[in-house]
């Protein structure tokens, strides 16, 4: 599970989270929307320390990440990310981008590793292409080779940002559904998106942020059907 206690961030001057607080449940799957620059990147990523809070506090499964004490990789090993932009080894095979992290950061063997690279990637629907190089794959497969690469780690909770963003229209579908999977299975997720309908049909709770605060949260419904908030509604009208 994933706390978030008034958490305040500045890069410089520009003060671009201003005292946030939200809890993510064990399982539960909240999807933060919101325009460009409201800082839901910032979010997600002073959550796992990628960037670091200069205010307030964060804790991920009870530890807390924020501890100037605590065993920041340790943390990490816990959380999975995908990001917009895959990052795959393009010179490594797909099974090579997999046991990689399983070998470096978790010290498994190769067997293991290569073991459950190939459950991972049956998961999302790639086994096929275990030996295949991501060059040779459309954005749709690198990217859910990306959250099979995640997923290999044994993370608790899984965090991504904008994940369908650099893809073809026609290859959204298949990424989404591997993330509707992943919450049906009660994956801890926190969801970075644009896509409405995604966040409406597999969210728990939606999060509205605007300018470094969350304006609204609330059942996908709530937020999206019956927006109570002036600055949600204009948001969304701009959407759709
Ligand atoms: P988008 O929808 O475009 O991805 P976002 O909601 O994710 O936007 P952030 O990326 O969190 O927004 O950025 C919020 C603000 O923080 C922006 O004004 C941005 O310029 C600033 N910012 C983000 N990262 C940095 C950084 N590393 N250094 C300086 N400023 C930054
Ligand atoms: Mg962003």
């Amino acid at each position: 599970e994933i706390r978030v206690q008034d958490l305040h961030k500045s890069f410089g001057d520009n003060e671009v989270l201003k005292g946030i607080d939200l809890e993510i449940a064990q399982g539960e799957v909240v999807c933060v929307i919101g325009p460009s620059g409201s800082g839901k990147s910032t979010l997600l990523r002073c959550v796992n320390l990628l960037e670091e809070p200069t205010g307030g506090r964060v804790f991920v499964g009870g530890t807390e990440v924020t501890d100037p004490d605590v065993d920041i990789d340790a943390v990490r090993r816990r959380i999975g990310m995908v990001f917009q932009q895959f990052n795959l080894f393009p010179h490594l095979s797909v099974t090579g981008n997999l046991t990689l992290p399983q070998r470096r950061v978790l010290g498994r063997s190769k067997d293991d590793a290569a073991r459950i690279a190939a459950e991972n990637l049956a998961r999302v629907g790639l086994a096929e292409k275990a030996d295949a190089y991501p060059g040779s794959l459309s954005g749709g497969q690198q990217q859910r080779v990306a959250i099979a690469r995640a997923l290999a780690m044994g993370p608790d909770v899984m965090l991504f940002d904008e994940p369908t963003s650099a893809l073809d229209p026609e290859l959204v579908g298949d990424v989404l559904a591997v993330m509707r999977m992943l919450a049906d299975e009660g994956m801890t997720m926190m969801v970075v998106t644009h896509e409405m309908s995604f966040a409406r049909e597999v969210a728990d709770r939606v999060v509205f942020m605007d300018g470094g605060v969350i304006v609204e949260e609330g059942a996908p419904a709530q937020v999206i059907g019956r927006p109570a908030h002036e600055r949600t509604r204009h948001f969304l009208s701009r959407l759709l």
